[in-house]
């Protein structure tokens, strides 16, 4: 009762002050303390955070009392918040409201509740922790690409602006890095990989040298699509004892070839977060091998798979090359949806190899994620000329074709693996994927055939596929993946400007450093003064 009169009164405060809105997040659950005061909503029910600022409390904080998810509506009135503000306000699908009846939880940040008359003064603003500047911003964020400075404090961003405008957040205790014209980016997400399981693969002999390898790439998110039990207990205990550097999103299966794992997979919560480095992704199937010449399952067995993890909240993600496998693929997906949108589940369809133009129509109106490798059309076009021959080709590899249409997609390394078979020579980094993605030139240097020139990809896009978009791809867009305050600080610099150099050099460009969270975790050799202790 008393909850419901406070939800009553900050309605009512929100419409006299006319020009503020409330600006809503997704909605998830989990708790932590907080002054003032708080109740953070359970999972699926609606949660409001209140600010008004005296204390320099933010978005971020609610952000961090609940857990990222679970503060559905922002509210603030405080001048200082504006910074904040603007990254909702950016986002005009979130500007809804929900029924008051719905509301189930408050949260108080920053002391009383100020009268709509009274505005608080406002101070000095909060003192960043590292204060990156005199750089190329690559943002990610259509909105805002480029900026020259980028403040983090604790694990996030929390401005991004002109050097003038975030070096107004330095105080005694800020790190301030010179970027001296460097590059600065969202640190890259690996969509599809097996770093860490496949490890040995690559020739790692530990987990920790196989993310010590991701990291030196400046990969600071990775989807591992082969978690089996064993793996996931191995990624727990590597997460307690705080040496999961990167963040894991882990892809339970459901199969390997021939053989079935039941529904095991559904002892977990779909996008469950044991931390802030580890959440379950979703499931993984299998459906063919061999390019796509040998398929593991009927329709209706497919169906059945599909609808089954579809109906328990998981996202799917379908290793699926052939033409054969996309039919009965995007059939199952249909059943499942049942002319419900795929934005709220985002299954995805791995490799997407050979791609018919209904299937890419049915792609699109369905809005099914395609999540494919860089390095497939490069490395291996004679495999592929061999195994689908030239009538196939036109079909083959669409990536250019997929963004076109609007089809949402990503890109993943795949990692160790090559176009035949394991390859620990494959360095997985990804300007080299960028250049594959842009050239199609592959490790062996041949210039590309004439099949594979229209479906050239620019610098750009590429770049998106393995930052913003690949964000989508797990639905943490909002919490990381782009450079914009109140985002996660998972940052990469670069020697140079990927957009601004000539392509044949992209593979020269080298990662200075690499930052989870707001934490170091790579630092290039002689690099040392761009590398904050934090
Ligand atoms: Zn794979």
């Amino acid at each position: 009762m008393r909850r419901k009169r406070l939800v009553v009164t900050l309605a009512a405060i929100a419409l006299a002050l006319g020009s503020l809105a409330f600006w809503m997040l997704p909605s998830g659950s989990s708790e932590a303390g907080l002054g003032a005061m708080h109740n953070c909503a359970p999972a699926g029910k609606w949660s409001i955070a209140v600010w008004d600022g005296p204390s320099g409390t933010s978005p971020a904080d609610a952000l961090s009392t609940c857990g990222a998810g679970a503060v559905d509506a922002a509210y603030s009135l405080d001048p200082q918040t504006q910074a904040w503000m603007r990254w909702f306000a950016d986002r005009p699908e979130l500007n809804n409201l929900p029924p008051l009846s719905d509301v189930q939880g408050i949260i108080v940040l920053g002391g009383a509740l100020a009268s709509p008359t009274q505005t608080s003064s406002p101070g000095p603003p909060p003192q960043a922790d590292v204060i990156f500047y005199h750089g190329t911003v690559l943002t990610m964020d259509t909105q805002h690409p480029q900026a020259q400075a980028v403040a983090v404090r604790g694990d996030r961003i929390v401005a991004v602006g002109s050097d003038d405008e975030v070096l107004n957040m330095s105080g005694p205790g800020t790190a301030l890095v010179d970027l001296e014209g460097r590059t600065l980016l969202p640190g890259f997400i690996d969509s599809h990989a097996h770093w860490i399981g496949d490890r040995e693969s690559a020739g790692h002999s530990t987990s920790e040298e196989a993310i010590q390898a991701a990291l030196e790439n400046g990969w600071t998110s990775v989807s591992e699509l082969f978690v089996n039990q064993d793996r996931l207990d191995e990624l727990l205990s590597l997460d307690q004892q705080a040496h999961l550097r990167l963040r894991v999103n882990a892809y339970l299966p459901l199969n390997w070839g021939e053989e079935k794992f039941g529904d095991w997979y559904q002892a977990y919560e779909p996008g469950q977060e044991f931390s802030s480095r580890l959440r379950i992704g979703g499931v993984k199937i299998f459906l063919d091998t061999n390019w796509g010449q040998t398929l593991f399952f009927s329709q209706a067995e497919l169906n059945e798979l599909v609808a089954e993890a579809h109906e328990a909240g998981f996202q799917i993600a379908v290793h699926s090359v052939g033409e054969a496998s996309q039919d009965l693929l995007l059939n199952a997906y249909e059943n499942a949806l049942q002319g419900e949108s795929n934005e709220t589940h985002r299954h995805r369809i791995e490799h997407v190899v050979v791609l018919r133009d209904d299937q890419l129509d049915r792609m699109q109106r369905l809005g099914i994620i395609a999540s494919f490798q860089f390095f497939v059309p490069a490395d291996c076009p004679e495999v592929m000329e061999d195994v689908f021959g030239p009538e196939l080709l036109p079909r083959v590899a669409r990536w250019r074709d997929l963004l076109e249409a609007g089809v949402p997609s990503m890109g993943g390394t795949d990692s160790p693996w090559g176009c035949e078979a394991a390859d620990p020579s494959k360095k997985n980094s990804p300007m080299e994927e960028i250049h594959k993605a842009v050239t199609r030139i592959g490790e062996s240097g041949v210039p590309p055939a004439e099949w594979q020139l229209d479906q050239r990809v620019t610098v750009e896009q590429a770049l998106r596929l393995i930052t913003i978009d690949a964000a989508y791809g797990t639905f943490e867009e909002n919490m990381k993946g782009s450079i914009e305050v109140g985002k996660l600080a998972d940052l990469v610099i670069l020697s140079a400007d990927p957009l601004a150099t000539p392509v044949e050099q992209l593979t020269d460009i080298e990662v200075v450093m690499t930052m989870v969270g707001g934490h170091v975790e790579h630092c290039g050799q002689g690099y040392q003064s761009l590398c904050p202790a934090t």
